[in-house]
């Protein structure tokens, strides 16, 4: 270990929190032409949905052997779904990929009721790595609809989790994607209409589009927080914080990810310099030319070893601290669908009553 990496670690845990640092403008580091500190934000990374699908495809491994099939990708981060691939998980969309008799997992994302019914008929052994948070709101949308409620759902086209929520009902479901969409949809009645969001929003478009909505429909049915999960929250919170302290933001997630794109998207906002990457593969070092303060922060499908490998690669460039914000701790856990305990050395225990264990 070299003198850096003791500093390095030293500061991570001993260094003062973010909120004590002098303003990024007037700090010393600023007269010195490259990287002095990596600032994490917090909380960042994987989040209680994620952890717990990747755990119930991991335990399916272990309790059933290779392979088990994914619907879709468990989560959407290339390093978690190609390090699965190689403990013999296999990724499909269309279920007509999944042999007789397999296990199939589908993803956090949540899916429709058509693909539901479909697996059922199809015969397999189901576990469902639906987040709970999603399945939330998939039991409120079925739930207004046998009061007659109709839905607008505030959501990016095309996303697995927008198909999901849409897909609990054959009809009714308008989705706007932004402000000017809510003037182009045309619900059939004005007296019953819900709002319904797709979990991983931006906080503020999503508040920007709920107003809009209210103004067109003053009778709609706004829940008092949006369906925006409380860990899509907290990471924005969290970039909002830091973004202003730092001279550049780094985001570790996949292009797929809504919630890594989402703050992205919100430090650039802030008018702060940021990227999205992968891995420190795609870290390229022009971006941190005069740059003496980076903020570090990773969507929550991001495994905290690309953040690690990150300020490995930061601390390549110059960094000589790494300081932790002060932040919210996150201590959230969600249960796993039954059928997938392991015995105390983590093996398989024998497989008792019905094999379907299914959830939402
Ligand atoms: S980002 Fe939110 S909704 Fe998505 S898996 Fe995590 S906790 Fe669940």
């Amino acid at each position: 270990m070299t003198s850096k990496d003791i500093m390095g670690e030293e500061q991570f845990s001993d260094g003062p929190p973010l909120g004590k640092l002098a303003p990024s403008g007037g700090s010393a580091l600023h007269e010195v032409n490259s990287v002095g500190v990596i600032l994490l934000a917090e909380p960042r990374g994987f989040c209680a949905g994620v952890d717990r699908a990747i755990e119930i495809v991991e335990r399916a491994l272990t309790k059933f052997g290779a392979p088990i099939y994914v619907r879709h990708e468990i989560v959407h981060n290339t390093y978690v779904v190609n390090d699965l691939k190689t403990k013999g998980a296999i990724f499909i969309e269309a279920l007509s990929d999944v042999p007789p008799g397999a296990t199939l997992v589908f993803s956090a994302h949540g899916v429709s009721r058509a693909v539901q019914e479909e697996a059922r008929a199809r015969g397999f052994q189901i576990f469902d790595a639906t987040c709970p948070l999603v399945t939330k709101v998939h039991v409120e949308v079925a739930k207004l609809n046998k009061e007659g409620y109709e839905f607008i759902m505030i959501g990016h086209k095309g996303h697995p989790e927008v198909e999901g929520t849409m897909g609990q009902l054959d009809s009714g479901i308008h989705l706007v994607e932004d402000v000017a969409d809510v003037a182009r949809i045309s619900p059939l009645q004005t007296e019953r209409l819900a709002v319904v969001t797709q979990t991983t929003l931006s906080v503020d478009d999503a508040a920007e589009i709920s107003a809009a909505i209210k103004a067109r429909f003053p009778q709609v049915r706004v829940p008092k927080q949006q369906d925006i999960c409380y860990a899509t929250q907290n990471r924005q919170d969290a970039v909002k914080v830091l973004s202003p302290q730092v001279d550049i933001l780094i985001v570790v997630g996949s292009p797929t990810s809504s919630n890594s794109n989402r703050l992205r998207e919100l430090a650039a906002k802030l008018g702060t310099e940021a990227y999205m990457v992968d891995d420190a593969s795609e870290l390229q070092e022009a971006w941190f030319e005069g740059k003496a303060r980076v903020g570090l922060t990773a969507g929550a499908s991001a495994p905290d070893v690309l953040v690690q490998q990150v300020i490995d690669r930061i601390k390549a460039l110059g960094a000589v601290s790494v300081r932790k914000m002060a932040g919210i701790e996150e201590t959230l856990k969600f249960p796993l669908p039954k059928g997938l305990k392991l015995d105390a050395q983590g093996q398989a225990l024998e497989v008792s009553g019905s094999l379907l264990h299914h959830q939402g």
